[in-house]
């Protein structure tokens, strides 16, 4: 097991991905939070640049939980084909659309509960929307936030639930409503999959991993420069989950 994080060291990888941006968003486009929840459902195992690209023209006409039920099922499907699992996705677009009309006034609830209750919303999808919706400090944990989460050592688990347990235990309070966005955009651009470009990551004196790039990447402007942080790092005792 890699060395746990100190309350410094946290304190200070925090710091260092907001200093590259301080304020960051979610890159799914939508105009209210019903667009939002129906483009989270729909970025499941598909790519935000790939949702954006249906709903640009989806969202012109079916805004509200009253048009997409109006558009139906096969006028849906005619939009989001390009997007996996299209079917089934618009199944339960349709179906969360006509729950929200019937419980909740064609509003989207503020309540984890309420949300999981809704066909195709889990607990990721949930926490994204109470996050960006609402403003509350979840950290919805995906494929990029469960790999930098274990990569790094910062919060290490075996599953989804497990990453977000651990970073609602450590990620200081301060830095709990972006969390979630930094982790995503650092493992989305910076801490890749393949082949992450530690060279230029400005967590690198801070990570656990033990098989660190030595070369690529092109370095991204920092908006402040990072504090220096000694740090001992020792091996992990093996590779961390992907
Ligand atoms: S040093 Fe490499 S492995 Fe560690 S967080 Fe940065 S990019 Fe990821």
């Amino acid at each position: 097991m890699p060395k746990p994080f100190s309350k410094k060291e946290i304190e200070t990888f925090f710091a260092r991905l907001k200093a590259k941006d301080p304020d960051p968003k979610t890159e799914l486009v939508y105009r209210n939070p019903y667009t939002l929840l129906v483009a989270v459902v729909l970025s499941a195992q598909a790519t935000d640049k790939g949702v954006n690209k249906a709903t640009a023209e989806l969202f012109k006409i079916a805004d509200t939980p009253q048009k997409m039920v109006a558009l139906g099922e096969a006028g849906l499907t005619q939009h989001i084909k390009t997007i996996g699992l299209y079917r089934n996705k618009a199944k339960n677009v349709i179906a969360l659309s006509k729950l929200l009309i019937e419980q909740h006034g064609a509003n989207i609830p503020r309540d984890r509960d309420a949300l999981e209750a809704l066909p195709g919303v889990g607990r990721k999808t949930a926490n994204v929307v109470l996050n960006v919706a609402f403003g509350e400090p979840t950290i919805a944990v995906d494929t990029h936030i469960f790999r930098v989460a274990n990569r790094t050592g910062i919060a290490p688990g075996k599953n989804p639930r497990e990453v977000e347990d651990g970073l609602e235990r450590v990620v200081p309070s301060e830095y709990k409503l972006h969390a979630h966005h930094w982790l995503i955009l650092h493992g989305r651009y910076t801490c890749i999959a393949r082949k992450p470009l530690c060279p230029v990551c400005v967590v690198r004196d801070l990570c656990r991993y033990p098989d660190k790039t030595k070369e690529g990447g092109t370095p991204t402007p920092l908006k402040t420069k990072p504090k220096a942080v000694k740090t001992r790092v020792r091996p992990a005792g093996g590779r961390a989950a992907r």
